[in-house]
């Protein structure tokens, strides 16, 4: 698969990378990877992670 530009299916279901919760946010990395984030940590790392060039998605 190499769309990136959408969401896969699969990402509504994801959970926080740090606590856990529910995920609002994906974040594409640019060296490959994913990073699923809550409202709260989505917020807290927007800024990092679009400096290091990662999409960042947000899930339904
Ligand atoms: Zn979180």
């Amino acid at each position: 698969m190499t769309a990136i530009a959408t969401a896969p299916e699969q990402a509504a279901r994801l959970d926080c990378d740090r606590c856990g919760v529910r995920a609002l946010s994906l974040a594409i990395l640019p060296r490959g990877g994913e990073l699923a984030f809550c409202g709260h940590h989505g917020r807290a790392h927007h800024d990092h992670l679009v400096a290091a060039g990662a999409q960042m998605i947000s899930l339904p």
